[in-house]
């Protein structure tokens, strides 16, 4: 199995090399040059099967020989033993044909934890075998950053570094990043909002000298191997409800678009995925992108669904280079006009080919509010601010389809998001018990200014040698 770049220009590498590399260095993402097929004899073959042995066979073709069967397997397992529910991804039932996936049970209570957790194991392993060592950093909107750092923590060959805009992640959130006391994590707190962090990750990844001289890794939604790890629960859930012998939907609270492209894999693998619903909130580039033809930056609002408050939505490059016909070349001119002028249009014919796959719409705050209150009303569940806004826009494109199942993803739990959860419900959502204690624990974090080489510079000092 070979990875490629989207702008069609970077080395050819291998699954566990991609993985390790995280940006492309043409400046795309890596995705499989071929996508493996499974057969509905092999679709109908997970069910029953636990968790883990899903995600052995989903995710095996993908990896080539960069893992054995045994490396991949001991993976999967340590990776999910952290889990607090022996079904790693429980799917509930909120009204006639529409099914919430609770994505919320891992370590950090957000679903990045199931690839993160995959990626810490696979990561061990391979730097075990090559005998080097790694700096990963990370940018985040929240969760993505306590994921990686409950992923890579204590861990010999790595340090890891993760920038957050400041006073804009939620205390839990933060909390997650600040408190653990092992050496090799760093919470750094940028000037800025998550898309000058994201900036700066990809001007430190297009800084070659820097990046080479730190092994500098990404463990961001761009990275592969966390996509592919995502693929695992649209099969689980899909075959849960009778796939492949009946279709089904999913609506994806998205912002980097890594959980949807997912989805969409999932889809060309084979699974019978009927539509897959794009759910924004008010920062909704991506829905008036579907509906409008245009992907235009207006200016990211702060709203109560934090990891969602993105424009530069990195993974929607992947859908791109399928809709375009996998051309790196146009694909390369988007994102050049997208970072000139703020803007790109989608052509005709490729906007045919996202409108085939994809559906979208938005919940704004006052609408997610609405949702978490009358779904508490309805169906006795309490979601987060994120997983309302899928609720809320599959709700939608239920009514559309009625007879097909929707499955919404939760991505993740209540209690991450108490302030708004509370204002919506009356209830504040305790913490499980495992992390009962994380507003005594003390914390660790460096304020850093929103430039390239200060930053660097403290990466170097502090990174060990
Ligand atoms: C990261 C995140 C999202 C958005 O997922 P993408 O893969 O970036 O589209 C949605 N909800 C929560 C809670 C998240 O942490």
């Amino acid at each position: 199995m070979r990875y490629i770049s989207t702008r069609g220009a970077a080395p050819v590498l291998t699954f566990a090399e991609a993985m390790m590399t995280g940006l492309a260095r043409d400046g795309g993402l890596y995705v499989p040059e071929t996508v493996p097929q499974f057969t509905a004899e092999e679709i109908a073959a997970l069910a029953g099967q636990p968790y883990e042995e899903v995600a052995f066979r989903v995710m095996k073709p993908f990896c080539g020989d960069s893992f054995t069967d045994a490396e991949l397997k001991g993976a999967i397992s340590r990776a999910y033993a952290g889990f607090g529910h022996a079904a790693r991804a429980p799917m509930v039932q909120l009204a006639p044909n529409h099914f919430l996936l609770e994505l919320f049970h891992g370590p950090t209570l957000a679903f990045k934890d199931f690839a993160m957790q995959v990626i810490g194991q696979l990561f061990q392993i391979a730097l075990a075998k090559a005998d080097k060592r790694i700096t990963i950093v990370g940018a985040t909107s929240g969760d993505t950053g306590s994921a990686a750092i409950e992923a890579f923590r204590g861990l010999e060959n790595v340090d890891v570094f993760i920038l957050f805009p400041h006073g804009r992640v939620s205390e839990v959130q933060r909390r997650q990043m600040t408190t653990p006391v092992e050496a090799n994590v760093h919470a750094l707190a940028l000037e800025g909002d998550f898309d000058d962090c994201q900036g700066k990750l990809k001007d430190m990844f297009n800084h070659f000298e820097f990046r080479d001289e730190v092994g500098l890794a990404g463990v961001n939604s761009i990275n592969f191997a966390r996509v592919l790890a995502q693929i695992v629960y649209f099969f689980a859930s899909a075959v849960a409800l009778g796939a492949p012998h009946r279709k089904v939907s999913f609506t994806v609270p998205t912002g980097n678009f890594g959980d949807i492209f997912a989805g969409f894999l999932a889809k060309e693998m084979g699974l019978p995925i009927e539509r897959l619903v794009i759910a924004t909130n008010q920062n909704d580039i991506l829905d008036r992108c579907i509906k409008q033809g245009a992907y235009e930056k207006k200016g990211v609002k702060p709203s109560i669904s934090p990891s969602m408050d993105i424009e530069v939505s990195s993974n929607f490059e992947r859908a791109l280079f399928w809709a375009y016909g996998k051309d790196g070349a146009a694909i390369s001119a988007l994102m050049t006009e997208l970072n000139e002028t703020g803007r790109f249009t989608v052509s005709d014919n490729a906007m045919g080919a996202l409108l085939a796959q994809y559906d979208s719409g938005m919940i704004d705050e006052e609408g997610t509010l609405a949702v978490i209150s009358r779904t508490l009303k309805d169906s006795a569940e309490l979601l987060c601010p994120h997983s309302a806004v899928g609720v809320g826009v599959a709700e939608a494109a239920l009514a559309k389809a009625p007879e097909v199942p929707m499955i919404t993803l939760a991505t993740a739990h209540p209690a991450k998001f108490p302030d708004a959860v509370e204002k919506a419900s009356g209830i504040r959502p305790p913490l499980p018990p495992r992390m009962a204690d994380l507003f005594e624990r003390d914390e660790r974090v460096t304020r850093v200014p929103n430039d390239l080489a200060a930053l660097e510079a403290l990466i170097q000092e502090r990174r060990r040698k």
